[in-house]
């Protein structure tokens, strides 16, 4: 029996955990919701590093470790692969696939938080959907923008921001509702790819509003990579039997 240290905090990871038998391992940063229903045991919380986590391979006998996690958690991937080959044992990984701009699309590509701002710069009603980063920012906002933030964490804001805590999948009409509700003239986003926060590209493109879009982050190469869950799984079916 090979056992399986699962790195995840994404749907698709939780939908291969929901896979896995009680001998392999969930494991989460610990940020979000820790899943109670699944028969894999979690462990919730960070390793120290490549060298905690190669450590940790070796001491719980891990013959395969499966990277699933966010597109721009980019150092616990470079630590998956180091750990991985420190430890000796193979490193498979979900990479999923990134969004493509469409005909009417205008994606204005930036590296990094500065770059978004001055990006942001033409705009009043910007609706930032990269996460809590935003909430860091909350008393730099400019005098002429109003911010709508949408993320995991319930917050607060303040006068000249609102904070949307809610998680996805979201719909075209729960989209078209905020963007109305909230007059949005911008969106930045991650390139996350995958359906579940797609929808708002889709109604910016509807609405001709830019989408300032971070680029993700470089990822190493793995041993293996999968674009689905399913084939990962399937993989992991013959590969393992
Ligand atoms: P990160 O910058 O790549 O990782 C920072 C540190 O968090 C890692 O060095 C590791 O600590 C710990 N960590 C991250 N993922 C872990 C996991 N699955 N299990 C155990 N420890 C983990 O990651 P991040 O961008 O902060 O994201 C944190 C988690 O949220 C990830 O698991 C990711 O899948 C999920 N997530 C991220 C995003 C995003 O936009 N970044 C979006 C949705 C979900 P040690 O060095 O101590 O081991």
């Amino acid at each position: 029996m090979t056992r399986i240290l699962l790195l995840g905090g994404t749907g698709d990871a939780l939908q291969i955990a929901r896979q896995l038998g009680p001998e392999h391992v969930y494991s989460l940063a610990g940020l979000g919701k820790v899943p109670l229903d699944i028969t894999c045991a979690v462990r919730v919380g960070g390793f120290g590093g490549a060298d905690g986590l190669a450590r940790y391979l070796d001491e719980e006998g891990i013959g395969l470790l499966l990277d699933a996690t966010h597109p721009y958690a980019a150092q616990i991937s470079a630590n998956a692969c180091a750990a991985s080959q420190a430890a000796r044992i193979p490193c498979w990984a979900l990479r999923r696939p990134a969004w493509q701009p469409q005909e009417g699309d205008d994606w204005r590509m930036v590296d990094n938080w500065d770059e978004i701002i001055l990006a942001l710069e033409p705009f009043s009603r910007p609706l930032f959907t990269l996460g809590r980063e935003a909430l860091a920012h909350l008393d730099e906002i400019p005098a002429h923008q109003y911010w709508t933030v949408r993320c995991l964490d319930a917050h607060p804001g303040n006068a000249r921001a609102r904070i949307v805590d809610a998680r996805g999948p979201f719909t075209a009409a729960g989209e078209r509702a905020l963007f109305s509700g909230s007059s949005i003239d911008v969106v930045i986003s991650k390139n996350s790819g995958g359906e579940a926060t797609e929808a708002k590209l889709a109604v910016a493109r509807e609405r001709g509003l830019p989408v300032i879009m971070l680029r993700r982050p470089a990822l190493p190469a793995a041993e293996r990579e999968f674009t689905r869950p399913a084939d990962l799984l399937d993989a992991l079916r013959t590969g393992l039997s």
